[in-house]
């Protein structure tokens, strides 16, 4: 146990909830206190948190596991890291599209990097009547790629940056549209960061959802459900709320080491589609699900702006790239 009472890794009584609950732990037959075991394998966990979730005395799997990244990042064998997330790294380091021409005032909308890559017209048209509004758009990436990775000193240099362009631009409220830029940046920059559903119902923006929706709750809201309560604002018809599969697959950057797990969180994702309208509220999942040939989901924000975009995943670069030029 670590000096302020926190339970870690060393402390598992192998009790095997963690395993028995992780496709990625059960494939191995490991669990977060079969630590050796844990650091061969470190880049292969989908960050979910489930494992965080089960244990009955407080280990944070999770953490655990970005803590041995952590490690292995700033070893030797950080190297090899390097070279086996080389695109990643190269775009999101010092993020490459990055655009703060469009700041104008003291809140700014942060769309992040997938949903313009992925709803093109959704980002446009929420951009345009936030300008309206004289709410300016802020093209960045908050860093949780790089920081689960596990490149500390990177993670801190960016929220360090992005704390100073944004106090540069005078930006003290952030409009956000996705769940891992909230979840990571958490009150990290020091302003006031307020979900995208929340700022459209105070704004009196967007149509209500009349249908009754199936919603895929992302990882990183799964234990809070902050972005579902907001949701809940537009909602006229019953919500299920979908969150027993694990992942959709691409957390922890982990697909390249287990594609064929993420294939199965993509299939169990895609089997709930069958009869319902399954809906999300990140566009990584949403692009996901669709690129594993399960293309019946949408984004809740497509619904409630009357887009009815598909996840563009064909040119979900390219509109990344054109963000730099805005
Ligand atoms: S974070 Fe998710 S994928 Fe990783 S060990 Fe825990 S439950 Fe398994
Ligand atoms: S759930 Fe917790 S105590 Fe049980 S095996 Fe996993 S880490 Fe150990």
């Amino acid at each position: 146990m670590s000096k302020e009472g926190i339970k870690t890794a060393s402390d598992c009584i192998f009790c095997h909830k963690c395993r028995d609950n992780c496709s990625f732990l059960g494939k191995y037959g490991i669990h977060i206190g079969d630590i050796d075991r844990l650091r061969e394998l470190a880049y292969h966990c989908f960050l979910c948190g489930r494992c965080t979730s089960v244990c009955p005395i407080g280990i944070d799997g999770r953490q655990e596991i970005i803590d041995i990244r952590r490690s292995i990042a700033s070893s030797d064998e950080g190297a090899k890291v390097v070279k086996r997330y080389k695109g990643l790294l190269s775009e999101k380091r010092d993020y490459r599209f990055r655009n703060y021409r469009n700041s104008n005032g003291k809140a700014a909308f942060f769309p992040g990097c997938n949903l313009p890559s992925l709803y093109p017209k959704t980002t446009a048209r929420l951009v345009s009547i936030l300008s309206e509004r004289g709410i300016g758009t802020i093209y960045d990436c908050c860093g949780k790629p790089i920081g689960e990775l596990g490149f500390k000193d990177d993670e801190e240099r960016i929220i360090a940056d992005l704390r100073k362009r944004l106090s540069e631009h005078g930006v003290e409220e952030l409009v956000v549209a996705c769940p891992n830029c909230r979840d990571f940046l958490g009150d990290r920059l020091g302003i006031k960061i307020v979900g995208i559903y929340e700022k459209l119902h105070e704004l009196g923006i967007g149509d209500a959802i009349d249908d009754d929706i199936l919603l895929y709750v992302p990882c990183p809201d799964r234990a809070l459900r902050v972005w579902v309560d907001e949701i809940r604002l537009f909602a006229r018809g019953r919500i299920e709320l979908a969150d027993d599969v694990q992942c959709c697959g691409l957390g922890g950057s982990a697909m390249a080491e287990e594609p064929e797990i993420a294939e199965s969180f993509a299939s169990a994702l895609g089997e709930l589609t069958r009869d319902k309208k399954l809906v999300c509220y990140c566009a990584s999942c949403t692009g996901r699900i669709k690129r594993s040939g399960y293309p019946e989901v949408s984004h809740i924000l497509t619904w409630i702006l009357g887009t009815h975009e598909s996840p563009d995943t064909s040119k979900s670069y390219i509109n990344r790239v054109l963000t730099r030029f805005k």
